[in-house]
């Protein structure tokens, strides 16, 4: 019998480079640096990626989308997001919430806070009030010049459908 609640978590980070577009969960905020990497080195669907297939025992986002293939150069990171939730709804989980604090020096993530949990809402397919994000400054750690996201997810066993219940047979006596 598979548990009914399964929790995932996952982080990441990237480093600030200039005169590359910045995009946090899906999201491109307008801002001189973005997160270089691979793919478009967008931190927080990173962390969400891992925090996924971590709660159904998958293999990690580096292993699945490996920085060597060419495919994912420049990729939009919803993909890598979109593989995951593919393999939690294999697994027959479904998630419930995430709660994502980043930790970065700038730019201010409150004025795009709701823009974010939209979009992650919507590529996790939950409502936006099951997306909790919490942006930190990173005092005292010399991380200015990187982002890092933390994740954490909440699966929960989707119930089989069943089919509709068919109507009992009466068999009929013969007249
Ligand atoms: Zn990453």
């Amino acid at each position: 019998m598979k548990p009914e609640t399964r929790i995932g978590y996952g982080w990441d980070s990237h480093e600030f480079k200039r005169s590359i577009p910045l995009k946090i969960g899906g999201v491109t905020l307008p801002h001189p640096k973005g997160l270089g990497g691979h793919s478009d080195g967008d931190v927080l669907l990173h962390a969400l990626t891992d925090a996924l297939l971590g709660a159904v025992a998958a293999p990690d986002i580096g292993t699945l989308f490996s920085p060597s293939d060419t495919r994912w150069k420049g990729a939009d990171s919803a993909v890598f997001l979109a593989e995951a939730l593919r393999r939690v709804r294999a697994a027959g989980y479904a998630g419930v919430n995430v709660v994502s604090p980043l930790l970065l020096a700038a730019p201010k993530i409150g004025p795009h806070a709701a823009a974010i949990r939209v979009r992650v809402a919507e590529l996790l397919e939950i409502p936006p009030d099951c997306v909790g994000l919490k942006a930190k400054t990173p005092e005292g750690m010399g991380t200015d010049n990187a982002a890092i996201a933390h994740s954490v997810v909440l699966l929960e066993r989707r119930v089989a459908q069943k089919k509709a219940a068919q109507p009992p047979r009466i068999k009929k006596d013969k007249q």
